[in-house]
């Protein structure tokens, strides 16, 4: 089994770690051996995936895989797959492994499972659960090719550390010659947190009336180490916020341990993206509100005086 691993700074990304961990979990039942698999130009800091289960680190290292680039990373996971002989592919479902994964599953004529929260080894086979329309049904698909492919949703499966010997091998590169490459890649400052990889979310939808008001929620993420997101119908407000932290069926599919809705109504298309939190707390002032159906513990009230409560409290309980 391999498991194409992303690293960001030198570490490597925590989705990619829950897909390792499950990967670990799934070769153990299948009784067979794990593959990290590392594809770039300066892969320092892969050694780490011996940590969370890899009995083996794979690198396709080379100058022209620098710069990300669809076909050529496609191509080179492709290649590692055939020439390990691997049946079971996995990677994260970040922006990069749901671009990458299918392109290498169709290079390899394999069956692809998309965002799985859930995965189990039955008859030597994989077998991928995966919410279907929207939340409101799930899927479980089983494979009939030979090689498998699947990508985990984030914050779903548990990264555990599981130390293994982690021995390391090179791959050749694919030749070159990739229809497109990612030229450069600009960090947006301050160093936020990804909402689909944060642990706690305060999201804010219409309730919060204008931008500026997203200070409040900003607080309470802050006292919680969490951080911001938003309804599309916040998003497409007109009020700066931007499209990266819209949580929902066309914006990001989170699954925090903690989501607090803030003025949110829980239409279908937001739930879409954040039925999976673990906890789930709704602030609105309407008792009928939608997302109530959903929360974990709801608050009937006005949010511009129970978010900053809770702001305090969350405060007060860190001293
Ligand atoms: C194809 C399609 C895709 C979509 N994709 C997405 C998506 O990805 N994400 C998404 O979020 N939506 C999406 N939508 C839009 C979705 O249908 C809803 O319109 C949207 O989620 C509503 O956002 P909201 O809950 O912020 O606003 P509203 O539905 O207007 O709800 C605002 C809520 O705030 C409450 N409120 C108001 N004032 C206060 C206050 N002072 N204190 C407490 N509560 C208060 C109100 O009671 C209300 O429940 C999509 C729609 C379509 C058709």
């Amino acid at each position: 089994m391999l498991v194409f691993c992303e690293t960001k700074d030198g570490k490597i990304r925590k989705p990619s770690l829950e897909a390792l961990s499950e990967g670990r979990r799934l070769a153990d039942a299948a009784g067979k051996s794990l593959g990290a698999l590392f594809v770039g130009a300066d892969l320092a800091g892969a050694e780490e995936a011996a940590q969370y289960g890899a009995d083996a680190i794979i690198k396709v290292e080379a100058p022209s895989l620098a710069a990300y680039s669809s076909d050529g990373y496609a191509q080179a996971i492709a290649d590692a797959v055939q020439a390990k002989g691997a049946t079971v592919l996995l990677a994260a479902a970040t922006s990069a492994g749901r671009d990458v994964a299918p392109r290498a599953a169709a290079r390899l004529g394999a069956g692809y499972a998309a965002d799985v929260t859930g995965l189990a080894m039955v008859d030597g086979r994989l077998e991928a659960t995966r919410p279907v329309y929207a939340g409101k049904a799930v899927s479980v698909n089983r494979f009939e090719s030979a090689v498998q492919v699947a990508t985990t949703r984030p914050n779903v499966f548990v990264a555990a550390p599981c130390p293994k010997a982690g021995a390391v091998e090179s791959l050749p590169a694919p030749a070159g010659g990739f229809l497109a490459v990612v030229k450069e890649i600009l960090a947006k400052g301050g160093g936020a947190v990804d909402i689909s990889e944060a642990d706690v979310i305060v999201a804010g939808g219409r309730g919060l009336k204008d931008g500026a008001n997203f200070a409040i929620l900003q607080e309470l993420a802050d006292a919680l180490g969490g951080v911001v997101g938003a309804s599309r119908a916040a998003v497409d407000a007109g009020w700066g916020l931007p499209h990266s932290i819209q949580v929902g069926q066309t914006g990001k599919v989170v699954s925090p341990t903690l989501y607090i809705a803030c003025g949110i109504s829980g239409a279908i298309q937001h739930v879409a993206g954040m039925s999976g939190s673990k906890v789930i707390v709704a602030i609105n002032k309407d008792p009928e509100a939608p997302i109530f159906k959903l929360a974990t513990y709801g608050i009937v009230g006005d949010l511009f005086e129970v978010v900053p409560e809770l702001t305090k409290a969350a405060k007060a309980l860190k001293q």
